[in-house]
């Protein structure tokens, strides 16, 4: 039985999709300006894998993903580069595309634009103002986080708390046309140089939160099974889309489960653009395969922060060279050993425990290498096995 730990309860629960067989899953996507890190790898491949097991569970599985082709940072760096958002924003989704296939993550049933939901948006807003959820101050609409009692539901942190991680989070606690510190923006008058849309209320652009929350109505519907992202999006993002989604529907639980994979730090801190100690995907395949790569993100379990080390990764190296000696050896052909795949599912099983499986797969491979020729069966199950984790081996 499939154990997830969900941010909402904060503990393991068995996981039940809403519909029987089914599973909708959305995972928040990339601001096309700075990719692929490995920190965005790190998100993207757990998904991926949590996505390969709910499949290998007979799930049909409708994931979607988004890319947040239009938001205040993109129009930012667009703006300092001197270069089209539109063009910015493709270049840099294309190498994100192109660094997941080459770290062979599977693509989502939908990759969607923010931009390609617009129209959603703004019938989402006009509900939220209808309803009352919502006011108008001066070209802009605001989400009033008063109306909605179970703000804070998700991250458990106190109106002070968030107010503090606001302005750190780039939110603007004091604009003036707020009547509460941390309400936030659904639609915003766009300044002259700035792309605008056509809209009942005014003229403008969609705020960053109701765009996910459009799309997952437009491609999932109005209630979720599975709702993902990097741990950093708990507050403000995933917690103003509960409001707004469950707002707009007349309280429907928006999603199920909420699952947060940590934050990968290099040199002490969090990787990110601003502190310049982005790893790059990109650079690190350059030196090392994609199996060794995604080897060592699902060395760490995905609720765990790590930092970069060149040594680990070098360590993770030195696996996936065992690993393909032994898959080199010529075996008859095998059957699966029920024993480890046993294994593999319960650690799956308890919460993706990809670490555990890791080490299934290494005491494989010792024993292939160890028994050489009389390990067929050993061979076979290990091929599944990496198979089932997204590795690509020649054979
Ligand atoms: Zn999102």
């Amino acid at each position: 039985m499939l154990r997830l730990y969900n941010s909402l309860t904060q503990k393991k629960e068995i996981f039940k999709p809403l519909a029987k067989n089914k599973v909708s899953v959305y995972v928040c996507g990339i601001t096309p300006y700075d990719t692929t890190h490995l920190g965005h790898a790190f998100v993207y491949v757990f998904f991926d894998v949590l996505i390969r097991y709910l499949k290998y569970k007979d799930y049909r599985v409708n994931y979607t993903q988004n890319v947040t082709d239009i938001d205040d940072d993109l129009l930012k760096k667009a703006k300092e580069d001197g270069i089209d958002w539109k063009k910015l924003g493709k270049f840099w989704t294309d190498r994100f595309l192109k660094d997941l296939k080459a770290l062979n993550v599977l693509p989502p049933t939908h990759y969607v634009k923010a931009t390609d939901s617009v129209s959603e948006i703004i019938k989402i807003v006009n509900g939220l103002l209808g309803k009352g959820y919502a006011y108008r101050k001066n070209g802009n609409v605001y989400f009033d986080v008063s109306k909605n009692k179970g703000y804070g539901k998700l991250s458990k942190y106190s109106m002070a708390q968030m107010k503090l991680l606001l302005k750190e989070r780039g939110g603007d606690p004091d604009d003036p046309n707020k009547i509460n510190p941390l309400d936030f923006i659904l639609w915003q008058k766009s300044k002259l140089d700035e792309p605008s849309w056509g809209a009942p209320f005014g003229d403008g652009r969609p705020g960053w939160h109701i765009e996910c929350s459009a799309m997952i109505k437009q491609y999932l519907g109005d209630q979720i099974d599975i709702h993902g992202g990097g741990k950093d999006l708990i507050y403000p993002h995933h917690e103003s889309e509960i409001a707004q989604s469950e707002s707009y529907t007349d309280k429907k639980p928006f999603s199920k489960f909420f699952m947060h994979a940590a934050m990968v730090m290099s040199c002490g801190e969090k990787m990110s653009k601003s502190l310049g100690n982005l790893v790059m995907v990109k650079d690190l395949l350059k030196k090392y395969s994609a199996n060794t790569v995604r080897w060592y993100l699902l060395s760490y379990h995905y609720r765990s922060p790590w930092e970069y080390m060149e040594t680990d990764i070098k360590d993770c190296n030195e696996k996936i060279k065992m690993i393909e000696k032994a898959l080199n050896i010529k075996v008859k052909k095998g059957k699966n050993l029920q024993e480890y795949v046993k294994k593999f599912e319960e650690a799956m099983d308890d919460d993706i425990n990809t670490p555990k499986v890791l080490t299934t797969l290494e005491a494989l491979a010792e024993k292939i290498l160890a028994n050489k020729d009389k390990a067929s069966d050993e061979k076979a199950t290990l091929v599944e096995l990496l198979n089932l984790l997204g590795f690509s081996f020649k054979s």
